[in-house]
């Protein structure tokens, strides 16, 4: 039998496309989660979708008991490591418990893998560890600068792969850096269940349109862009998924490290995204522009060259298929997972 791909993370929404991708390659998977942001139903989504139930240890990856106890149990070849807290606002109030979860969290579950003697890789990076450089095309040369505490564990964690590797040239290391995932998978199935009140556009936008919330507010409309608000790389999470699959292809074959921006290269605006929802969903969006967020920046957006270069990977599903995917989720699960 192949060697198992640990996914931390795995229940949740990225890593919950990437492990049906995964499985769909003939991968076997075991899932380590807490479950702190993610529900089990997905087990059953997974299972009903591949036909194949993921295995899965619930549990955190800062227990070190554990972890190691699951790496006996199950002989590991790589890890890709989605496991992490999120929430930009959350993490500027509770910093101490975003650098524990995130930093300590995945240096306790590097030590685990150096003793079980697995050395590959994959780490959900964000575009958010470029901060705000005064430019909106990000190469992975743009210098690393992150402007809040979930960026910051984003580059520490970096920063702890780095040195490892250049201890330790065993390490197979890939980071990929995520603009901004949306969609959902085909099937309607599984998708994006945020707790509480969405942080995020797309969520935000879909929960409007299936009657959870009145009106989408629209942080800024004088931000220097064509249409005055607020433009992003949103990327479809099969993509995004499958761009995992890409990098650990690359590290299989002997890769060794690698570190690469994940998005489309075309940024949209808010209002263009609320226009191609209406498009996909024949919903009205009713919104109202609203002040400027706290620490957001006027525009973002990848320059892809390199994981088209390194890893032979590009985006295949453009705006309207993201919208429509999206919808798909919400329209069949208004309440998510519950
Ligand atoms: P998510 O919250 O849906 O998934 C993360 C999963 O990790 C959840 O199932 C949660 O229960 C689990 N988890 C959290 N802390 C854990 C711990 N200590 N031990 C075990 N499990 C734990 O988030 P997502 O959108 O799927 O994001 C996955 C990864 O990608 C995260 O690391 C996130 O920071 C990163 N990322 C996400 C985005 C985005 O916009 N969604 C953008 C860039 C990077
Ligand atoms: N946005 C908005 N209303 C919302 C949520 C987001 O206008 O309810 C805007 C936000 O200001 C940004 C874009 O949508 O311009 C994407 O925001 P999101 O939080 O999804 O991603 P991020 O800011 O992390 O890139």
């Amino acid at each position: 039998m192949k060697p198992f791909i640990l996914v931390t993370g795995g229940t949740g929404y990225i890593g919950s496309h990437t492990v049906i991708q995964l499985q769909q390659k003939e991968y076997p998977v075991v899932i380590l989660d807490n479950l702190s942001n993610s529900s089990p139903v997905v087990l059953d989504r997974i299972a009903s979708i591949t036909g194949n139930r993921p295995a899965f240890v619930e549990g955190d990856i800062r227990d070190r008991d554990l972890v190691r106890q699951l790496f006996r149990d199950y002989a590991v070849s790589d890890v890709i490591h989605f496991a992490g807290l999120k929430a930009v606002g959350e993490g500027e109030a509770e910093p101490l418990r975003y650098y524990d979860n995130n930093v300590s969290g995945s240096l306790a579950l590097f030590q685990e893998m150096e003793a079980a003697g697995v050395f590959s890789i994959i780490f959900s990076s964000s575009a958010t560890v470029y901060g705000n450089p005064g430019y909106s095309r990000f190469t992975e040369e743009t210098p690393l600068n992150p402007v809040n505490v979930y960026g910051d564990t984003k580059k520490m964690v970096e920063d702890i792969l780095r040195a490892a590797k250049r201890a330790q040239p065993v390490w197979q290391v890939a980071l990929l850096r995520y603009f901004n995932p949306v969609g959902a998978h085909v099937s309607g199935m599984i998708g994006e269940d945020p707790a509480g009140i969405p942080n995020n556009l797309m969520p935000f936008i879909t929960q409007v349109a299936v009657g959870k919330r009145e009106k989408l507010s629209v942080f800024g409309n004088d931000w220097p862009t064509p249409d005055g608000t607020g433009r992003r790389d949103y990327i479809h999470v099969e993509d995004l998924a499958s761009a995992h699959l890409a990098a650990l292809n690359k590290l299989q074959g002997g890769e060794s490290f690698l570190t690469v921006n994940v998005g489309t290269g075309r940024p949209y605006s808010v209002l263009e995204m609320v226009a191609a929802f209406e498009k996909a969903s024949g919903k009205t969006i009713p919104y109202q522009f609203a002040a400027r967020r706290a620490g957001d920046i006027a525009e973002c957006y990848a320059d892809p060259a390199l994981a088209k270069t390194l890893l032979g990977w590009q985006a295949q599903h453009d705006v309207n298929r993201m919208c429509a995917d999206s919808w798909r989720w919400q329209k069949n699960n208004p309440v998510g997972y519950e």
